[in-house]
């Protein structure tokens, strides 16, 4: 699979990163060895960039992985990030981080910034600062911020010391906050310009864009400045057929069928209540209860009409 460089930071990455959200106790809950078998398998097909976050709990499927694989997964890139905002916060989510993957040191380590604005980068000074120190004493290779702004984006091409951004981009331009596609598109262009290494979150939309897989990966994967893909998986057919994608193959028929018929919707914790999914189901198989939208899996059909709707992109099918 074809590898590229992040940036400036000298880490080679597979254009396909494997996202270990989606199969944590936060959405599907497979348990850390039949995830740690998942992602031992993509290494073992060449995938070679993983990307986690300390409020995924997710550590303990990668470690399964990594304490199953030769020399212990050393050539394996890991990504994580964390919602700290003070310098001791972050000290412990990197301790927190080495201590539950087993590595002295953590390749990427990002501020875990989805929904928030450039003003991230004053109020979460002092998580940065200590990425930071930890880049300076060799704990952290590389540093960054993730994103689903363009205006941060925009903003961290400018910030001294930082590697990596992680923005989020897809066709549809769903999620995307503070501008449009395009708008992202060019500041991820911008920000690859300026020397940051920048790889990309949600390219099919929380699993919205599963009906034209190809034209989804296929849009992401041709815009300028990315580096990579993180894909959520969570079974060993979407791990086929990811890798087929990626290595320029076709997906059979069968296999894309299998992949959609294994989805389910969820609800992000997140959701606000306000209702816009229940006006936009044609199946009336949303409904908000107790300030929370509920789904009624005896009717819902997956079609995914309720998830661009939603302002707080807390619909994904997984
Ligand atoms: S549209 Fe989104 S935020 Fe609003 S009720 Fe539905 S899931 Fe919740
Ligand atoms: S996926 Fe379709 S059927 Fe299911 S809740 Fe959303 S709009 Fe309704």
């Amino acid at each position: 699979m074809r590898k590229r460089e992040l940036g400036n930071t000298g880490i080679e990455v597979t254009e396909l990163c494997f996202g270990v959200l989606p199969m944590g106790p936060n959405q599907c809950g497979l348990s850390p060895e039949e995830g740690g078998r998942l992602i031992k398998k993509a290494v073992e097909r060449g995938v070679n960039f993983l990307d986690t976050a300390q409020s995924y709990r997710t550590y303990p499927h990668i470690r399964a992985a990594l304490d199953s694989l030769p020399d212990r997964g050393r050539d394996v890139v890991v990504s994580t990030k964390s919602a700290a905002k003070t310098y001791d916060d972050m000290a412990a989510a990197v301790d927190e981080a080495r201590a539950a993957l087993g590595r002295d040191v953590i390749d990427i380590f990002l501020l875990h910034a989805a929904r928030v604005d450039s003003s991230v980068f004053v109020e979460r000074e002092g998580a940065y600062e200590c990425l930071l120190d930890m880049k300076s004493k060799g704990v952290v290779r590389a540093v960054g911020i993730s994103t689903h702004s363009v205006d941060v984006v925009r903003r961290a091409a400018d910030v001294d010391g930082l590697d990596i951004v992680f923005p989020i981009i897809n066709v549809r331009g769903m999620g995307i906050l503070h501008g449009t596609r395009d708008e992202m598109a060019e500041a991820i262009k911008r920000a690859a310009e300026a020397g940051k290494g920048l790889f990309a979150m949600k390219a099919l939309a929380g699993g919205n864009l599963l009906a034209d897989i190809e034209g989804a990966f296929s849009y992401v994967r041709g815009l300028d400045g990315l580096s990579a893909v993180a894909v959520g998986m969570v079974n060993e057919e979407e791990l086929e057929m990811n890798l087929a994608i990626f290595n320029g193959e076709p997906v059979p028929e069968s296999l894309r069928s299998r992949v959609v018929s294994a989805k389910k919707l969820i609800i992000q914790a997140f959701c606000i209540g306000c209702g816009k999914c229940v006006e936009a189901c044609p199946n009336m198989a949303m409904e908000v209860v107790d300030g929370k939208a509920r789904n009624d899996k005896s009717k819902c059909i997956l079609c995914g009409y309720c998830a661009p709707v939603c302002p707080q992109f807390a619909i994904r099918l997984v």
